[in-house]
Order: structure tokens, then sequence, then C-alpha cells
């Protein structure tokens, strides 16, 4: 059964035009998700694998996985096989978003541009891509093949030359008797034929922090990367988080979360089902619905009772609505932007009267989803937009995964012996000024 909390917000007494930001993000729900205390937990694994290699990795994801794969990378002939019987319907499906992905990814490109800030003078602006990625792909509690085409296809996009990815090893018992199948202890099988649509051939049966560490630290069997990204659990995003420096990391994008903004006009069928959709995700999934309807959050009450009953996932789902659900009233949809936007939602969908405007005057969230027909699913897998997203709050100085995630802005300065003579002057004064005078000098030898 799910309880879901209600706060309210409205009125003269608790109007949220009183409220700061970050007075309204302490009232409103999210897991206890504690990114530092689990870094305690993963710096011990992540040392382990720094010092001891494929050793180390094998015998953490035993003990985490309750498996232990043949071997790290993952044959090619399990990448063709795992292709080869991949039910058509999914293959369809998968292609279509890689075609949709890499349409809006590929707009993403930018030219290097040069600008003359002074006659002779000039700073061209370029983008040079990461030499080498590891991209995670969650896969504890759910899998996530559509994860590695959002990781993969930003990348290719970006012109990275080396791309490998990693994703915990599955139990396959299929064999006689209850035996280890064929499956046992590779990625999960959609997984690994979207690795392989994508010509992706560097696949690891790795997971979590070990995941992690393999990449930042390599191992015998995986040479260390530039940068890890992709989206994962807290051990994941306490990996990230410890590793950062060592390797680079893209935003930290943990238990996933939606919030709804709606008045009167949305359809409580539509509302309940998108965070059912949601929670389903994880039970520390937050999940919220703003509105300055209290009918329509009645009538959301209703239909929840209705759905979550036959919904798949039941248990997890009223784990994370009983958690991390609330419906929070509002006296308006101005007074609901602000509850919104400093709650900074990775997935933020508006089902208001004129969604399009409200969704514009939105500063914080990872992805917006305008009206009715846009439910976060649609984003899940086929807008072509990215659905690795920043969670936690982290909206507000975060982006999602993008094609710039991949590359290095690079500034290539050009100068003139006269146009050095022409400023020589003020690096002179602000040499002085720093009493760094060797830097007035190796302008002046110039000069002479
Ligand atoms: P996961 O692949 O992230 O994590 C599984 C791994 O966690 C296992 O392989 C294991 O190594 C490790 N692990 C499990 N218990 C551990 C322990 N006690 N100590 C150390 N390590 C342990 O898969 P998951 O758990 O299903 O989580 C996926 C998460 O990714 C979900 O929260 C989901 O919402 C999120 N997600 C987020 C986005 C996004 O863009 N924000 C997208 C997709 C998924």
């Amino acid at each position: 059964m799910c309880v879901w909390r209600r706060l309210d917000l409205r009125g003269d007494a608790a109007t949220v035009t009183k409220l700061s930001p970050v007075e309204i993000r302490r009232r409103l729900p999210r897991a206890a998700l504690d990114v530092d205390v689990a870094v305690e937990t993963v710096q011990p694994i992540c040392d382990d694998i720094r010092d001891r290699g494929d050793a180390a990795v094998l015998e953490y994801t035993e003990r985490f996985d309750q498996v232990r794969p043949a071997g790290l990378r993952v044959p090619a002939e399990a990448l063709r096989r795992a292709l080869d019987e991949l039910d058509p319907a999914v293959r369809d499906a998968l292609v279509e978003a890689i075609r949709r992905t890499r349409v809006v990814h590929r707009a993403q490109l930018r030219e290097a541009v040069t600008v003359e800030v002074a006659p002779g003078t000039t700073v061209t602006e370029k983008w040079v891509p990461v030499d080498r990625v590891g991209l995670y792909v969650p896969g504890g509690r759910v899998a996530y093949p559509s994860s590695v085409v959002m990781n993969v296809v930003p990348a290719q996009e970006a012109g990275v030359g080396s791309l490998a990815v990693a994703s915990p090893p599955q139990r396959d018992l299929s064999g006689p008797g209850g035996t280890p199948g064929p499956r046992d202890g590779l990625p999960h099988p959609v997984v690994l034929a979207a690795c392989q649509l994508l010509e992706v051939d560097e696949v690891y049966s790795v997971g979590g922090a070990q995941a992690v560490a393999m990449f930042a630290y390599g191992t015998e069997s995986c040479p260390p990367v530039d940068l890890v990204t992709g989206p994962g659990n807290v051990y994941v995003a306490a990996a990230k988080r410890l590793l950062r420096g060592i390797v680079g990391i893209d935003a930290e994008a943990g238990p996933t979360e939606v919030a709804i903004l709606a008045d009167h006009t949305a359809d409580p069928a539509y509302v309940a089902a998108d965070l059912i959709a949601q929670a389903e995700h994880d039970p520390l999934a937050a999940c919220l619905l703003v509105s300055s309807s209290a009918d329509l959050a009645d009538a959301v009450e209703v239909e929840l009772g209705k759905q979550v009953p036959a919904t798949r996932h039941r248990e997890r789902v009223e784990e994370a609505l009983n958690g991390q659900g609330a419906i929070v009233l509002v006296d308006d949809v101005d007074a609901g932007l602000r509850v919104v936007d400093a709650w900074a939602a990775e997935h933020l969908e508006i089902q208001t009267e004129n969604a399009a405007a409200v969704a514009a005057r939105v500063r914080h969230a990872g992805a917006v989803f305008v009206g009715p027909y846009a439910p976060v699913p649609l984003g899940d897998y086929l807008a072509g937009s990215n659905h690795v997203l920043p969670t936690g709050a982290t909206a507000r100085h975060s982006s999602g995964l993008a094609v710039g995630a991949f590359q290095r802005q690079v500034h290539v300065v050009e100068c003139t012996k006269e146009a050095l003579a022409a400023v020589a002057p003020r690096i002179a004064a602000l040499g002085a000024a720093e009493d760094l005078l060797a830097h007035v000098d190796a302008v002046e030898v110039r000069s002479q």
C-alpha cells in the first residue's frame, strides 16, 4: 500500500515565496543516499584493485555479484552471439534509439572558433576528444542496454578513439540441473548485443566500484582510461567521487528522480503512471508531484491505489513511493516552479496549461519533459535526448551526458611581434603588480 506524504506549502504561513531554495529543498524528500559513507566502503576496494589488479577485481566481483567470470574481458564470440540471439523487436528498437540519439548528439558538435582580440592577436578555441574512456552501464538490480546507447553514442560522436564498457556479470543457471549456463558470468545479453550493434568490442564483466577502479588505475586486462562516465548506484557514485582527479568523471548520476509539476488540466492516470515508472527503477528512486490542484492530487492518489497493485515491480515501487514519494501542494504554478527549481530534479515533467511556456521558465532540471505526451520513458529510450542525467540536486550545477563531456576545450593563442610589443606595457604593469618580474622580462626580451 502507498503511504504518500503530503506537504502543504500553500497559503501565508508556509508560502514558498518566503522560503529560500535551500529551505524548500530541506522540506522535500530524497533518498538518504550518503555517498560519503559509501566512499569509506569503496576506498579499500579501490586501493586493493590499484595494488593487485585483476585478481582483486575478480575477488570483489565474486563477493558482490555472487558469480566469478571466466575472465574480465568479454570474448568477441559472446558479443556476436548476443546480437545473433537478440529478439528482432528489441534489435529494431535499439537501432532506432541509436539513430535518434546520434542525430541529437551530432548536432552538439562545435566547430573551432577563432577570435581576433586585437590586430595580430588571435585566440582559437578548439575541441579535442579524450583519448580513452570507460563507460559504465549499470546492471545490478535492472540491466540497462539503453545506457549503452546513451554512453557510447556521444563518445563516438565526440571522436573518442578508444572506448571500453563495463557492466556487472549476471548469473545464468540454465545448465542441466541448475548448473551454470553459457551466459554465466557475462553482462546482461541485451547489454552485450547493444555493444555489438555499436561496434564496441572492448567489454568487461565488472560492476560497481570495481569497474570504476579498474578503469581509473588499469589492470592486466584493462588499460587505464582518461575519463569514466555513466550512471550507477551509490557505490559507483562513491568510487567516482573518490577517484576523481586520478581519472576524469562526468556528473554524479545516482538513484533516479522525477518531479511532476501539474495543474488541474493534467490527467491523473498519466501522472500516476509516470510516478510508478520512475519508482520501478530503484527503491531509492525519488518521486515528487507538485500540484496547484488539490483535486488533481486526490485523483492521482486514487489512480496510484489502482495502478500500483497491478505493476510488475510492486514491492520496489511501493518502497520508493513510501520512502521518497510526496505530493506537494502549492498555491499556483509560479509557486510550483519555485519548488521544482529548488529541488532540481533529474527529470522534470510539466503537465500544466501552456506547458511549453512554463517549461521555458525552468532553470534547474537534468531534462524537462513538456506536456502530456512526453513522458520520461520516452527520454529513457527513444527521444534522442540523453538519459544519463545529474541527480541529488546536482542539476543546479551539472548537465546530462553530452558530446562536450567527452571533449576538452583548448585555447590556441597566436600573436605577431608587433602585436606583442603593442600590449607589452600592460603586461609589464600587471607583472609588476603581481611582483612577477620574470614575466615582464619574458616579453621585453622579444622586443630587442
Ligand atoms: P549498478 O550496476 O549501479 O550496481 C551494481 C554493483 O554494485 C554490483 O555489481 C556490485 O559490484 C556493487 N555492489 C552491490 N552491493 C554492494 C556492496 N554492499 N558493497 C559494495 N559494492 C556493492 O546497478 P544497480 O544497483 O541496479 O543501480 C543502478 C542505479 O543506476 C539505479 O539507482 C538507477 O536509478 C541508476 N540509474 C541512473 C541513471 C541516471 O542517468 N541518473 C540512469 C540509469 C540508471
